[in-house]
């Protein structure tokens, strides 16, 4: 999906004419690639006006913003979606907090069952499950075994044939014994989807739960909606746990689901071991469904090493583009890891790296920082020219630093580029100013 999103965005800032024909026609080939990635049909017809209204065409700046502007246009747009802006339900310490799980059969409640009991075992939340599925026959063993495996305390029925009362129960006996998560698996599997929901509002009644929490497979796709929707209307969930995001599902089906419930995403599972459920976090989870890798982490990691740009962001923003900026950048992008990641995102530094290893491309930036260690100040704070003016400053600085002429030319100009677009850029920042408001 992600492919074919960055695909159509790529076409459309590689044409020729970046006219409002091409604008559509690529939110055309986005709003297909989510409609396969299960994205229910009419949100994606919300998304494709809302991305049209976000991202003013005729206001844009150059390409390579625009291509950018789009990007987070429907980035934000997808991220808005998953976020309910509602809170997600927190336990309370002290008290027995009943958490109901409901689904359909096979969607992953009785694994995530005791995987959440277990994430709030270890927050020091004393946590119990109750195995409220006698239905299937084995339902009681599966968590038998699993709550064994975690050490958590458990209650069920080989022979009752009423969850409702087995339910009850089970709750009531841990209440009593003080317990502050309870959590009460059920059954997802009815001949009749009737018999089913009737189940789900039995039990409910029974032990009046402080949270039911829809259990989702990632994988289920466009029938996402509907069956959400149904599951709400019964069962009036409050929180949504996605299971199975390690599979190749697009999580699409997801998106959908909170759109047509308006209900959080709290956890979501990620494989089949006890340990893999991680809290829900709608940033990373878009980022994965669009291919873009982990933007938030890559943006924290840029944090971390606490990279200088305020300067060169100054200079840019002033139309100015320093022998220093290049340097401070260069260093910059030796710091972020192997280069073959951080040069796609970094304009203008794939051609000069072009066909070059990580190996010979770092040993080039290297050499290029020694360069300009080898200016005086004067001459970093410049824009360069002084170096037409006196070539004999090439020469020094060529043998100050173990390079050639050839070399510290090709430097100035690198520099004489950027200081180029720079300039242009310069014009610009109230136009992204403007444009960000709109987003
Ligand atoms: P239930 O019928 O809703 O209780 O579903 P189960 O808990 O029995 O799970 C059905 C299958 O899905 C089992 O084989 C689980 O191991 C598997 N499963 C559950 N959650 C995940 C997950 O997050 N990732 C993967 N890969 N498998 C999962
Ligand atoms: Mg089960």
């Amino acid at each position: 999906l992600g492919r074919r999103i960055n695909a159509a965005v790529s076409d459309l800032t590689r044409s020729q004419n970046l006219d409002e024909k091409a604008f559509d026609g690529m939110v055309k080939e986005i709003c297909n690639a989510l409609l396969e990635a299960d994205v229910n049909v009419k949100l994606v017809s919300t998304l494709r006006k809302s991305i049209k209204a976000t991202v003013n065409f005729k206001d844009l700046p150059q390409a390579v913003n625009k291509k950018r502007l789009i990007q987070k246009a429907v980035f934000d747009e997808l991220v808005k979606l998953v976020d309910p802006h509602a809170e997600p339900f927190k336990p309370k310490k002290g008290k027995p907090n009943v958490i109901m799980f409901v689904g359909l059969q096979g969607s992953g409640k009785t694994t995530t069952c005791t995987k959440l009991a277990r994430h709030y075992q270890t927050r020091g939340f004393r946590s119990c499950l109750v195995c409220a599925d006698t239905f299937r026959a084995g339902a009681f063993d599966q968590l038998k075994q699993n709550a064994t495996k975690a050490k958590i305390p458990y209650f069920g029925s080989l022979t009752s044939t009423d969850p409702a009362l087995v339910a009850a129960e089970g709750v009531a006996k841990f209440k009593k014994e003080r317990f502050e998560i309870i959590i009460v698996d059920t059954s997802g599997r009815h001949r009749q989807e009737k018999d089913l929901f009737d189940e789900m509002t039995q039990i409910q009644r029974a032990i009046t739960p402080d949270q039911t929490i829809m259990v989702l497979d990632a994988t289920i796709g466009q029938q996402a909606e509907a069956q959400s929707k149904a599951f709400k209307e019964t069962a009036d969930f409050g929180s949504i746990i996605i299971t199975k995001t390690d599979g190749h599902a697009s999580g699409g089906g997801a998106i959908s689901a909170v759109a047509a419930t308006h209900t959080p995403i709290v956890f979501i599972g990620t494989g089949e071991h006890m340990l893999d459920l991680e809290r829900f976090q709608p940033q990373p989870f878009v980022s994965k469904m669009l291919g873009m890798g982990d933007m938030q982490g890559l943006v924290e990691h840029v944090q971390a090493l606490k990279l200088d740009q305020k300067d060169t962001m100054k200079h840019i923003a002033e139309g100015v583009f320093t022998v220093r900026d290049l340097r401070d950048q260069l260093q910059n992008i030796m710091k972020m890891g192997p280069l073959s990641k951080m040069a796609g995102m970094i304009p203008g530094l794939n051609q000069m790296m072009g066909g070059m290893d990580d190996e010979e491309g770092s040993m080039k930036m290297k050499r290029m920082i020694y360069i300009c260690d080898s200016m005086t100040n004067k001459e970093l704070d410049s824009d360069g020219k002084m170096f037409v003016e006196q070539p004999s400053r090439m020469t020094r600085v060529a043998r100050g630093s173990g390079t050639s002429v050839r070399e510290v030319e090709e430097l100035l100009s690198q520099q004489k580029v950027m200081a180029g677009m720079a300039k242009k850029m310069g014009g610009m920042g109230k136009n992204m100013a403007r444009a960000q408001q709109q987003m």
